[in-house]
């Protein structure tokens, strides 16, 4: 079945990998990354057979020197064809405190500079859709949703109805656009990156209601900030849709445990698959970004979770 899946995937996606740099006040004297090319990086194993050097090549390998900057230039192509009509899906994989939630977001001390994916790739639709708004007129708006447990929360809620008791959503419906699956979460209309900043902190604010763990919560829980897109050609009056999901996803293995590990969670039926069918399903463009650890005492799952992306790309 994982194999029917990532035969599924193939074609369609494209997989990026971004080694996380050592933190600081770690020591780097430990680091499994061997060498490292434009689309190729070797990890180095140590194991009683001795030590040996496994390479595994992706579209692309960003090592961590990279900037945020960097790595947005090279989706941004993926994120403007949203304005085109097309459906996109870009989702963050690795293992916990390998740096997701820093590439799809930013560290926790935000800086203009330090932005991840879903800022610039908001601030570049809005800068795209300026500069074409004597043709088409484009709409804007987000959701942003966690799955936790197979429940979904809304977590732009305002009104503090879910202050103390998160509300959760259990059905993502099929809406008539496009089959695209929209949760009945909360659509919030966005023209500026002022709106989207506040958006974002909303809905951290909202991830972080009732967890006092937030870390260990994020271990478990996908989150998503969902871009829906609609244009107006002025001329014909032709109008076109595109949805672009943002994810972050639960640092666990969970594209392997989805298909086929977790019987409780049959692949088909999770949420998480409901909420990605149209961009897993081949018709969307999407992008797998992979995130590993440089620490010795990772490697393990370093080389599992590259195995697993390899097989993928
Ligand atoms: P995850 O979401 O996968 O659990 P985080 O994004 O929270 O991991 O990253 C773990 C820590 O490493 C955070 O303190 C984060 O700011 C830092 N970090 C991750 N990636 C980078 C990077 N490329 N450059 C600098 N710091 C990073
Ligand atoms: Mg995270």
């Amino acid at each position: 079945k994982l194999y029917n899946q990532v035969q599924d995937l193939k074609g369609s996606i494209r997989v990026y990998c971004r080694v996380r740099p050592f933190l600081p006040g770690q020591s780097s004297f430990s680091s499994t990354i061997g060498n490292m090319e434009d689309d190729t990086i070797g990890i180095n194993t140590a194991s009683r057979h001795g030590k040996s050097l496994k390479s595994f090549t992706f579209n692309k390998v960003f090592g961590p020197s990279a900037t945020q900057e960097e790595v947005f230039s090279d989706m941004q192509p993926l994120v403007r064809s949203v304005l085109d009509g097309y459906n996109v899906c870009i989702f963050a994989y690795g293992q916990t405190g390998s740096g997701k939630t820093f590439t799809m977001s930013g560290p926790r001390d935000l800086t203009e500079k330090s932005q991840g994916v879903n800022y610039r790739a908001l601030g570049d639709l809005f800068l795209l859709a300026e500069q074409r708004k004597d043709t088409f007129r484009y709409d804007i708006a987000v959701q942003m949703i966690e799955i936790y447990n197979e429940q979904v929360r809304d977590l732009l809620v305002t009104d503090g109805s879910n202050k103390r008791y998160p509300y959760f959503m259990n059905e993502i419906r099929n809406s008539s656009q496009k089959g695209l699956s929209v949760p009945d979460a909360s659509l919030v209309p966005v023209s500026s990156t002022f709106d989207v900043i506040d958006l974002m902190k909303t809905g951290h604010k909202n991830r972080a209601v009732g967890s006092t763990a937030l870390n260990d919560r994020s271990s478990r829980s996908h989150s998503c900030l969902t871009v829906h897109v609609q244009g107006r050609d002025l001329t014909s009056g032709a109008v076109l849709r595109g949805c672009m999901h943002l994810v972050d996803l639960a640092g666990r293995d969970v594209i392997a445990s989805l298909a086929h590990k977790n019987p409780h969670v049959p692949y088909r039926n999770s949420k998480l698959t409901q909420l990605l069918q149209d961009s897993l399903g081949g018709q969307a463009k999407t992008l797998m970004f992979v995130h590993i650890s440089p620490e010795a005492d990772a490697v393990g799952e370093t080389i599992s979770t590259l195995k697993f992306a390899e097989r993928v790309a």
